[in-house]
């Protein structure tokens, strides 16, 4: 959360930590933005501030009207919306104070060089970035796992071909 705030502290952009830590008795763990294939969070964006982006979801704050649909829709509570002061430009005025909701959400920190940073802060790879061929690599790993498993509580014998 540190990490993903310090990067977000720059002029233009909301200095607030993108992800969250979740603590019980027994774990804690990371709940961050899994920018979905079918994002209901895009889906309802009224103005297209949120809108995918190749293999993200991307955001685009200046189009956020603060309607807070997004925040409603996302099913792991991974966006929130802020106010935060502005200039308005009127020709040669420039309005200072000037109120603005903004969306804040992770954009798995696209324009950093070295990646996303909670991942390079991560001192237990507690946090990976994967793309959708590992995803269907790690699911066919788990399917195959459970039919084994299964097959060792069976009598019957298992075609491992026929498990993935
Ligand atoms: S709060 Fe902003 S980003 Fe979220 S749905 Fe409304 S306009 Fe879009
Ligand atoms: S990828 Fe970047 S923006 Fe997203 S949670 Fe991690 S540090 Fe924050």
């Amino acid at each position: 959360m540190a990490a993903c705030l310090e990067k977000h502290d720059v002029p233009n952009d909301v200095a607030a930590a993108r992800l969250n830590l979740v603590t019980t008795l027994a774990i804690s763990a990371p709940v961050a933005c899994r920018h979905c294939s079918d994002a209901p969070c895009a889906a309802v964006c009224p103005t297209n501030a949120l809108y995918r982006d190749g293999g993200r979801v991307a955001v685009e704050p200046k189009r956020c009207i603060g309607c807070r649909g997004c925040v409603m829709a996302c099913p792991f509570g991974a966006i929130d919306v802020v106010t935060r002061d502005v200039v308005v430009k009127l020709g040669n005025l420039a309005i200072q104070g000037h109120q603005k909701p903004t969306v804040v959400k992770c954009d798995l920190c696209f324009d950093r060089p070295g990646g996303p940073a909670c991942i390079e802060a991560c001192p237990t790879k507690g946090l990976v970035l994967v793309d959708g061929n590992k995803l269907t690599e790690n699911s066919k790993e788990k399917r195959r796992a459970a039919a084994l498993a299964s097959a060792c509580m069976s009598t019957l014998p298992i075609n491992e071909n026929l498990a993935v």
